[in-house]
């Protein structure tokens, strides 16, 4: 094989890989590497196009109580380092075929694809236990912290963003009522 020839694979094996982590980058969030709202809704967007009719699909809003005192008490840097701590607490109770996305800030969703309200409800309190419960450590400090947690079904009758919107109004009942708590939409309504 000439050199050119070499040169010319080696290029197209570079473009290649440079094209998968520009895909990576518009799709994923770069402190935590999971997914942002961009990656969030194409994979939303791919779920409702295969799923069954009449699966239930279930959307978790979650929230860090008082983050912003994190960042003032211990700084920026290790504000960072809970929010990826969070983020991998929460990869490690959900399911591979769930989708789950920083939402913005200090805000992630989840998307629980065949899984009834009722049993969200029961996710999102195993995982605000979870992180109730854990000690977060940076060189020598621990920190504590509690999430909030807003739990509605999809329903295919509305937009996607109208049960997002559903699963945001229970997070914030939830903030307004004590905070560290899970609280359905369906319940709120009711
Ligand atoms: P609440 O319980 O009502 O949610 O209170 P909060 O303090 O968590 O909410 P607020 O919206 O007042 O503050 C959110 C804070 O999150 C402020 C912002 O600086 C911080 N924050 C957002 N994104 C990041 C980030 O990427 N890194 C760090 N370290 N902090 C962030
Ligand atoms: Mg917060
Ligand atoms: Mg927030």
């Amino acid at each position: 094989m000439s050199f050119l020839i070499i040169m010319m694979k080696t290029l197209v094996n570079e473009l290649a890989v440079t094209q998968s982590l520009l895909k990576q980058s518009a799709s994923h969030d770069f402190l935590t590497s999971i997914l942002n709202r961009r990656g969030f809704y194409e994979k939303f967007n791919a779920l409702l196009s295969n799923q069954r009719e009449n699966a239930p699909i279930s959307i978790i809003a979650a929230d860090i109580d008082f983050f912003k005192k994190i960042n003032d008490k211990y700084g920026h840097d290790i504000g960072d380092y809970v929010l990826t701590e969070i983020a991998n607490t929460i990869i490690n109770l959900i399911g591979i075929n769930d989708i789950f996305s920083r939402w913005g800030g200090e805000e992630f969703l989840i998307v629980l694809p065949n899984t009834p309200y009722e049993d969200a409800l029961k996710i999102a309190e195993i995982i605000r236990k979870e992180i109730e419960n854990k000690v977060i450590k940076y060189k020598g400090t621990k920190i504590k912290i509690t999430m909030t947690f807003g739990v509605s079904s999809f329903n295919p009758m509305y937009e996607i963003d109208q049960c997002i919107s559903n699963a945001d109004k229970a997070l914030y009942y939830g903030k307004n009522n004590g905070r560290n708590c899970v609280v359905g939409f369906e319940d709120i309504i009711a």
